[in-house]
């Protein structure tokens, strides 16, 4: 029989506060990432689910750690790293924050400007650190998809990477079906969908069963 594998999945958005009430984040609803935490339980790997602020039910059977910004996820992915086989981020973490997030609520009168500063680039750390994991991102690109997707695959020294294409015929956020292109490392793309979530998350364990114990019997 084969060994399950130790499955760290990130989803959901980040938020990012200004103030106490108010914070930058995106339309990320989680979807994506708690398909692939509850198929990839079902098929009896060990998981655990990094989530940002969704309104989903937590999955039974399944470790979850929530987080609210990019930092926290940070730590937590780094964390529960070194006991994965494998992380999937398909979280969508915001890429910048307010550099200092005001103790007091703003005030309409004194808006001024808001000054941003970069998050950790946490699936760039996972690929510089990744010893004999499979790393697996997520892309979502108006134009110049399967290209960037490539682009990604390197500079994040991934070997998987679910390219999602946004435009008026594919909206990924949420919870309709959508089309996905699966990008490997060799070269390997396959193109899935339109199709329901569970089913892209089911095509992406396949893939990522694939690799990994083929890898592993090595
Ligand atoms: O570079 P880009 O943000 O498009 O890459 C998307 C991938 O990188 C996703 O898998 C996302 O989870 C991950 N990411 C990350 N940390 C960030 C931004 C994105 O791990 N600060």
């Amino acid at each position: 029989m084969r060994k399950p594998m130790r499955i760290l999945v990130t989803a959901g958005p980040t938020r990012e506060f200004i103030d106490p009430v108010r914070f930058i984040t995106n339309l990320s609803t989680g979807n994506m990432g708690y398909a692939i935490a509850n198929v990839a339980r079902k098929r009896n790997h060990k998981v655990t689910l990094i989530s940002g602020p969704v309104n989903l039910n937590p999955p039974k059977y399944i470790r979850i750690i929530d987080v609210i910004s990019a930092e926290d996820m940070s730590i937590q992915t780094r964390k529960h790293f070194k006991k994965a086989d494998c992380l999937i981020m398909s979280a969508a973490v915001c890429d910048f924050r307010p550099n200092k997030a005001k103790a007091g609520k703003i005030k309409k009168a004194n808006i001024g400007t808001l000054p941003l500063v970069q998050n950790p680039d946490i699936l760039l750390w996972a690929g510089r650190n990744k010893a004999k994991r499979l790393i697996v991102g997520f892309c979502m690109e108006t134009e110049h998809l399967i290209k960037r997707a490539r682009q990604k695959l390197r500079e994040k020294n991934a070997d998987i990477i679910v390219a999602n294409k946004i435009d008026k015929h594919n909206m990924p956020f949420g919870n309709n079906p959508t089309r996905v292109f699966i990008l490997e490392k060799d070269g390997g793309i396959q193109k899935i969908g339109p199709e329901k979530k569970e089913e892209i998350a089911k095509a992406l364990l396949d893939k990522i069963e694939s690799v990994w114990y083929k890898k592993t019997a090595a």
